[in-house]
């Protein structure tokens, strides 16, 4: 595992939000006075940990929203992470919210060499928006789009949300539309759900709104021929993109390929590792300035968790497994007659394409990918 022959990512965490969203499980606060500051200090530090001899192929700015950052501060942490990498990433995409997006921070962003702007939409409509708990309206994502176009970036991304209670389908297939109409390269699509902490799940849980999850199918099933048809390509079940604008940080991740998480809560899988930073920015600094970071839930990867993983994460892409390559990536995964079982039941019940050595989730199958991911898991355990 911990050989240059793989790919390497950084993944960069900037952990503010104006507010919460609704539905939002991840981890996030209200900037306080000089927190900022302080967080900015502390990644230069997370920085100077980066290897001195090994390419950072591709970055990724998440969030939290990291278009909350002031235009001098993104030229902060954008500059001190270039001076630390051992040559420019050959791509670097960026979160932002629409209510964020001003042509300063574009500016920057484009002459740092920023080459994707990801622009957290959801929905077009705005009682939707409202009932996500969204601070943007439909006229700041036009006037963000307007921006973004006007500075060039080379790709672009649009998220959409589906399956938001009381959401139609006819909204949904409008808001699919609408999107398209904006003409970016990469749309990526979640359901909705309802994480644990969060005020959609008080809800669910008062009975105030409910799961359906057949009308949860419908809303995958039509987005998936929509977005097909409007030239979108399906490469992993939530993300399409026009030919050659697949995101290139999140393929490294989901080939299980080594990536360094700098800032509060960022995971890490990297040197036969993989860990978290603390969720609490207060944690995180101190780790950094003892010089000895924390790594919380660290797992030492073997072969058989990273081709266990491997398969769970390469079934949900388009481009599927295949067993013997990874079989020869990972000698020591051991006994998968199991798993074999699994593969041929799941071909017999078409869930599963064999084309050739290669395996491909069918739609239904695409529809089950959680249930065959955890089928998967409990094959490899039990051998
Ligand atoms: S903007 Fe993103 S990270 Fe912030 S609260 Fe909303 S969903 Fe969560």
């Amino acid at each position: 595992m911990s050989n240059n022959s793989t790919s390497l990512g950084l993944y960069c965490h900037v952990p503010f939000c104006a507010s919460t969203c609704d539905f939002c499980a991840f981890y996030q606060e209200k900037p306080r006075r000089g927190d900022l500051d302080r967080y900015l200090d502390a990644m230069n530090l997370e920085f100077a940990l980066l290897p001195k001899d090994r390419a950072v192929e591709t970055v990724f700015w998440g969030g939290g929203t990291p278009g909350l950052l002031a235009a001098k501060d993104l030229e902060r942490l954008g500059r001190n992470m270039l001076d630390r990498l051992v040559q420019p990433p050959v791509e670097w995409s960026i979160e932002m919210a629409p209510s964020t997006v001003k042509a300063d921070k574009l500016a920057v962003l484009k002459d740092m060499g920023v080459t994707r702007i990801s622009m957290g939409v959801q929905s077009f409509h705005p009682g939707l928006l409202d009932s996500l708990g969204r601070l943007h309206n439909p006229k700041q994502i036009y006037k963000a789009w307007e921006l973004i176009q006007e500075a060039g970036f080379p790709q672009t991304n649009l998220d959409l949300i589906f399956a938001i209670p009381n959401q139609s389908l006819e909204q949904w297939e409008q808001d699919i539309n609408k999107a398209a109409d904006l003409g970016p390269n990469h749309i990526s699509t979640y359901c909705l759900t309802f994480e644990e902490d969060t005020a959609l799940y008080v809800k669910l849980a008062k009975g105030q709104i409910r799961i359906d999850e057949e009308r949860e199918v419908r809303f995958y099933e039509n987005g998936w021929q929509q977005l097909e048809s409007l030239g979108y390509q399906q490469y992993e079940i939530s993300n399409f993109a026009r030919p050659g604008s697949a995101c290139l940080h999140n393929l490294n991740t989901w080939r299980m390929q080594e990536w360094i998480g700098c800032g509060p809560s960022s995971a890490s899988q990297y040197e036969g590792e993989r860990y978290q930073r603390p969720a609490n920015l207060d944690h995180w600094i101190n780790g950094m300035l003892s010089g000895d970071p924390l790594k919380e839930e660290k797992l030492i990867l073997d072969d058989r968790i990273l081709f266990t993983d491997s398969v769970v994460f390469g079934l949900r892409m388009d481009e599927g497994i295949h067993l013997e390559k990874l079989s020869g990536r990972f000698p020591g995964a051991g006994n998968m007659e199991k798993l074999h079982c699994l593969v041929d039941r799941l071909v017999r019940e078409k869930l599963l394409y064999k084309e050739a050595a290669n395996y491909r989730l069918s739609g239904k199958g695409k529809l089950l990918a959680d249930a065959i991911g955890s089928e998967v898991i409990e094959a490899m355990d039990a051998t």
